[in-house]
């Protein structure tokens, strides 16, 4: 299978600055040292609790934010990110959808205005064939074609959705970056707008990196889960394995906190807080809150790989949940 994408050792961080001369008093390292492929046709889902990264992450692979230090390869090209112009060939067939497509959409144009903008720009369709265009690419997204000369706040939120993908696939995009794209709206809402995805996936042949904090909606379409904490990959398998099958206590408390993927048991919520990212804990990321540490955990974890019938996990952690750890207090 191609790669599509392929981002090895990346680093993403933003700058804080302060003072009267607002000179850079910190680091956010909101990504940090994350590796990633994506293959031909595959959905890579992300997941972890809020400000663990994963937007960041996201934005940084498109070169909507800077990546700092790492390797990118798009399409099997490397990308020189550091210079200039590096970004502007892969813009069109990589995008990235939002959450809030009220912040994407322009209030101000209709439908057809948003969708022929890009085609324009990239020369993806000439000015009299753009409303047949717009209205196949609404067609495509299962919206009557003639609601293109609405506003965007005519439409409910799962319809902005779909106006979102429709602008993506207008731009023919091969790799679309899904930032907790259903994540705010209602689960019978969340469920169409996901079908519509998958169909369109198989159809286009898409690859998908799928943003969201709900393990419930990726265990639904992914092929793969990478599991974030504080900037980090923590944990990464397919979804029936690393679902069944956790190593990383940070996963299970993912799944544990999910109301009935396991309904033998109430939710449990993971105690303490995200530590920041201008200060991690030396050693094991998630040694604050881990109830399996001990005192190997001061020192960073290295990756664990396994394969078994051709299912591939990964996981960074000394005390994985097949070890027995016995604390001696
Ligand atoms: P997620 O998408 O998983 O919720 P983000 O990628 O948005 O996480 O944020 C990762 C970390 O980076 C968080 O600690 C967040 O507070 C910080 N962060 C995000 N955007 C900025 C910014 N513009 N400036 C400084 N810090 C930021
Ligand atoms: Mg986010």
């Amino acid at each position: 299978m191609n790669k599509i994408l392929e981002a090895k050792n990346i680093q993403a961080w933003y700058e804080v600055r302060g003072g009267l001369l607002s000179r850079v008093q910190g680091l956010v390292r909101a990504v940090d040292d994350v590796s990633l492929t994506i293959h031909e046709g595959e959905v890579v889902s992300l997941v972890g609790e809020s400000g663990c990264g994963k937007s960041t992450l996201g934005l940084a692979l498109l070169g909507l934010l800077p990546v700092r230090e790492g390797e990118l390869t798009l399409f099997g090209e490397k990308v020189n990110y550091r210079k200039n112009n590096a970004w502007a060939k892969h813009r069109q067939k990589a995008q990235m959808i939002f959450q809030d497509p009220y912040g994407s959409l322009n209030p101000r144009l209709t439908i057809m205005e948003a969708l022929a903008e890009p085609l324009l720009v990239h020369g993806l369709a000439k000015p009299k064939e753009l409303k047949d265009r717009v209205a196949q690419l609404l067609e495509m997204v299962e919206l009557q074609p003639d609601v293109m000369n609405r506003f965007p706040h005519a439409f409910s939120g799962g319809q902005r959705q779909r106006i979102s993908i429709a602008r993506a696939l207008g731009m023919e995009s091969k790799l679309l970056v899904c930032d907790e794209i259903v994540s705010a709206l209602d689960v019978s809402v969340q469920a169409q707008v996901l079908e519509l995805l998958m169909k369109l996936k198989k159809e286009l042949n898409l690859s998908l990196l799928f943003i969201s904090h709900d393990l419930a909606v990726v265990n639904a379409i992914s092929d793969r889960i990478e599991v974030m904490y504080l900037g980090k990959i923590v944990e990464s398998g397919s979804p029936d394995d690393l679902l069944a099958n956790p190593q990383h206590p940070y996963t299970n408390a993912l799944i544990e906190a999910v109301p009935g993927l396991d309904r033998t048991k109430r939710p449990k919520v993971l105690g303490g807080e995200i530590p920041s990212p201008m200060s991690r804990p030396s050693g094991c990321n998630f040694i604050t809150r881990c109830s399996r540490k001990t005192e190997s955990c001061e020192v960073p974890p290295d990756w664990t790989f396994e394969t078994n019938k051709n299912k591939s996990r990964a996981y960074a952690c000394h005390h994985p949940l097949t070890e027995k750890v016995t604390h001696d207090h």
